[in-house]
């Protein structure tokens, strides 16, 4: 365990509300819980019905094509395409590289030029900077400061040599929904295919490939309550037929796109996956949208100096990003460590990057800092959002009790102006 520093606020005398067991999890962009009923739907798949679902001639082989059949249904179903227009993967992040890559080889005789914009998962971000170094030209669209791109931009940057467009669905950061169906339908204008990023939005939000003109989309189990390790493409098979290039070779599974045995326990825990979050998607989402609110309200209204990232008008139901200004992100965290949320900060080396997301809404480096994301989910409960906005309320206060920079603004000092010594 790591020793909580400086701050002792954590230690609460109280007995924790009932119903609430710590550490709480508030952090379902990360990834998200096994649904128990996801998992008995994989048990027998786990042990009795472990044939190869390639195996053609034995009824082992028979169940477990069953399984994948069902799976691959029960997914066309939430996001209204058909059966044979999902491809298996291993997650959302081989989802996008086969996406991405697939149609550059694909097309790359009709042009170079793929968009995308710079809040994008890094899956895809980095996929297309491995592209850019084999001759393709990428374009990167900015976002506003509400986190949404701007469709006139979009147009704009789409020229003759343009083959594919890859814009998310829903930020897993900051919770924005884009404005998926007229990015597709411009790009369906332009002749141009539209591939979307929509792991965070598939299974909460309404995700309609046909209403909105998408023409590949990846997916991914564990965002939605299903296991990790296990993914979905779904490549459109009329107007346009979509042809993707294998990018990884073998027996040919998954109409030669995929090659691969099958994770049969994984994709039917992805397929029961699906169709309990569309049967439950609406009462749920309102139930999420009613906690957040809640969360919000309560925070707002006993701290000053806060600020909610994100448009809050095309936004995900779980997800809340706020900053809490004039305290250290770090410290942040560490004082309410028995609550797993994200941060501001990318620790992906020994130095804290503040989130490329955060910057690219214009957010300073301290602000950005200073931001937290709650990831609602499916298990939370208002007990817990009690419990997490309370302590967040006393850590918050207790560190501005220390910050000479809050004390400085609250007497009225224009930070702005400070010439601060030089080290
Ligand atoms: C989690 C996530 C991914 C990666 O999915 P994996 O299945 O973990 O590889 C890609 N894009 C977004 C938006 C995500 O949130």
């Amino acid at each position: 365990m790591p020793e909580t520093i400086g701050v002792n606020v954590t230690q609460s005398k109280e007995p924790l509300p009932a119903g609430v067991k710590l550490p709480i999890y508030m952090d379902n962009h990360a990834t998200t819980p096994l649904d128990p009923r996801v998992l008995e739907a994989m048990m027998p798949y786990l042990t009795g019905i472990f044939g190869n679902a390639a195996s053609r001639n034995h009824s082992f082989g028979w169940e477990a094509e069953a399984g994948v059949e069902k799976a691959r249904e029960q997914i066309a179903a939430l996001i209204g395409c058909t059966a044979k227009e999902i491809i298996f993967t291993s997650g959302a992040t081989e989802s996008n590289n086969l996406a991405i890559k697939g149609i550059a080889e694909m097309y790359k005789e009709r042009g170079n030029h793929i968009i995308t914009e710079v809040t994008e998962h890094k899956a895809v971000l980095d996929t297309c900077k491995k592209l850019e170094k084999q001759g393709f030209r990428i374009t990167y669209l900015p976002v506003k400061a509400d986190g949404l791109i701007d469709l006139e931009d979009l147009r704009n940057a789409i020229d003759d040599q343009t083959i594919l467009v890859s814009i998310m669905y829903a930020n897993n950061e900051i919770g924005v929904v884009q404005p998926i169906k007229e990015i597709g339908a411009l790009c369906h204008e332009k002749k141009v295919l539209f591939h979307t990023d929509a792991v965070q939005a598939v299974g909460k939000i309404p995700v309609n490939v046909i209403n909105d003109n998408i023409d590949v989309l990846s997916l991914s189990g564990h965002k939605l309550y299903g296991p990790k390790g296990v993914g979905a493409l779904y490549v459109r098979r009329r107007n346009p037929r979509v042809q993707i290039s294998e990018q990884q070779n073998g027996g040919g599974h998954e109409r030669g796109m995929r090659s691969g045995t099958l994770n049969v326990p994984g994709i039917v825990g992805l397929g029961a996956a699906c169709e309990i979050a569309m049967n439950e998607m609406e009462s749920e989402a309102k139930r999420e949208i009613e906690l957040r609110d809640y969360l919000r309200a309560k925070l707002e209204k006993a701290l000053d100096y806060t600020q909610v990232n994100g448009n809050m008008d095309h936004h995900l139901p779980g997800n809340l990003n706020m900053s809490f200004v004039y305290v250290e992100g770090e410290s942040l965290l560490m004082g309410i460590n028995d609550i797993a949320v994200s941060s501001g900060s990318a620790c992906t080396s020994a130095t804290l990057e503040p989130s490329y997301v955060l910057k690219a809404l214009g957010l300073g480096d301290d602000v950005a800092h200073s931001s937290i994301r709650f990831g609602l989910g499916r298990f939370n409960t208002k007990a817990e959002v009690d419990y997490v906005s309370d302590k967040l309320i006393d850590v918050v206060l207790h560190l501005r009790e220390l910050s000479p920079l809050y004390e400085m603004v609250k007497e009225g000092i224009d930070l702005s102006k400070i010439e601060w010594a030089a080290h």
